[in-house]
């Protein structure tokens, strides 16, 4: 027997955030958001057996196809030699529809950066991007189309919320990923996909249930899963104390990631719009808990920006709330901010990040600056898919005002 599913779909809009003095931002097209078609990941193995039986299968093709899917990363119906010929195309059809095209691929840092925007069925945009390093290599991918947590400095978050992604198209980017890795297409040779972080577009607790089912099937061994340690899965958050809680009861051994960006409530209110509705208290008690119970030392994310987080003051005012729950319970990435052009928001000076890491180091909290791989292919978070969007709407934009212009001319 499998487990229940439970099959409502998730708004993408956090929880609490109808009721609150903070809203989240959704973009325009929020409204018309449609429903990416089914995959045989987004099904449960009850679900699957009865789709075999509609298409008069026995149900021992359902684990043939998730071996082909997991186990092989193949969703092409020439590769199903151990289905009769005649069902293999139909198979397919229903099974793995094309949830992800690429429309753009850079790579960066000799090959090893691999960058991909992808358009969804519905015309949307994500991206996700590949780092290949000598011990580990780790794809970063995205969970929602856009993200509605309306961060200033964010080029993602200027956006909105378009929609949540399915755990298909989740699941697509990773199996991408490890076939490019597989069949040796980045630098470097033939290896493996290791490591996975939810830190593209999106925050993932706004989509518990597709990224949870996401997680699971990343984590499961051949052929229910792509075998991906839980350990070496990553999933970060801007701090939705909710999914914090679910996501500690789950009992996982996943990495938590917070993007804490400020140490007061002051300065994070103006960063981090989610703050007037979880704040830095209830931020650190949550990913305490979780590190408490999951055993995990707990990320904490902190883009730099110059002059506006990143003095002596913010450093110890930080040190003061990690060192209040004890020691070693925390990492901090203090990551060099990747500005979006024309913002206010810039990148640290190289000094003020000296500073910075030495004032933690001095307090005894572990923190490394992050490697910002990519510089040079557009930066962080959301930027490409952002710029890409933005382009595409303008063309759209442009393209209708033409259209009219010549209507009211006839
Ligand atoms: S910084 Fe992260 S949480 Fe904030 S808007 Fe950008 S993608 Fe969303």
């Amino acid at each position: 027997m499998s487990e229940a599913v439970d099959t409502t779909v998730e708004t993408g809009v956090t929880p609490g955030a109808e009721h609150a003095a903070f809203r989240d931002v959704l973009a325009k097209n929020h409204a018309a958001r449609r429903k990416p078609p089914q995959h045989f990941v987004d099904m449960d193995a009850d679900e699957r057996i009865g789709a075999m039986k509609d298409l008069g299968l026995p149900k021992f093709r359902a684990n043939q196809l998730a071996n082909h899917y997991f186990g092989h990363l193949t969703t092409n119906s020439e590769d199903f030699t151990d289905i009769p010929a005649d069902k293999r195309d139909e198979l397919a059809q229903r099974f793995f529809p094309t949830l992800i095209t690429p429309l753009l691929v850079q790579k960066a840092d000799n090959g090893t950066t691999i960058k991909t925007l992808w358009e969804l069925f519905d015309g949307s945009r994500i991206e996700s991007v590949l780092m290949r390093y000598p011990t580990r290599t780790t794809l970063c991918i995205s969970s929602q189309v856009g993200c509605g947590m309306g961060c200033p400095f964010c080029a993602t978050g200027k956006l909105g919320l378009t929609r949540n992604m399915s755990t298909g198209e989740i699941l697509e980017q990773v199996r991408a990923a490890a076939k490019a890795m597989r069949d040796g297409e980045v630098a470097g040779g033939p290896g493996r996909l290791s490591n996975i972080v939810f830190m593209g577009m999106g925050e993932p607790m706004a989509n518990y249930k597709s990224v949870l089912s996401a997680v699971r099937q990343i984590s499961a061994l051949p052929p229910a899963g792509f075998g991906i340690s839980a350990r070496n899965i990553t999933v970060s958050t801007v701090g939705v104390v909710p999914g914090i809680k679910k996501l500690t009861n789950e009992g996982i051994p996943l990495r938590l990631a917070v993007s804490l960006h400020a140490p007061t409530n002051t300065l994070r209110d103006e960063l981090v719009p989610m703050n007037r509705r979880f704040n830095v208290d209830k931020v650190l008690d949550a990913a305490h808990d979780y590190f408490l119970a999951s055993k995990r030392r707990v990320s904490i994310e902190y883009a730099m920006m110059r002059g506006i987080n990143d003095q002596a003051e913010h450093a110890r005012e930080l040190a003061k709330r990690l060192n209040h729950y004890g020691d070693d319970w925390a990492h901090v990435n203090p990551i060099p901010l990747n500005p979006i052009e024309g913002s206010r928001w810039t990148a640290s000076k190289k000094e003020d990040e000296t500073q910075f890491l030495d004032i933690l180091h001095a307090a005894g909290i572990t923190a490394t600056l992050r490697d910002t791989r990519g510089d040079d292919i557009d930066g962080a978070c959301g930027q490409l898919a952002a710029k890409s969007l933005v382009e595409s709407a303008t063309a759209a934009a442009t393209a209708s005002a033409v259209k009219a212009t010549v209507s009211a001319k006839h």
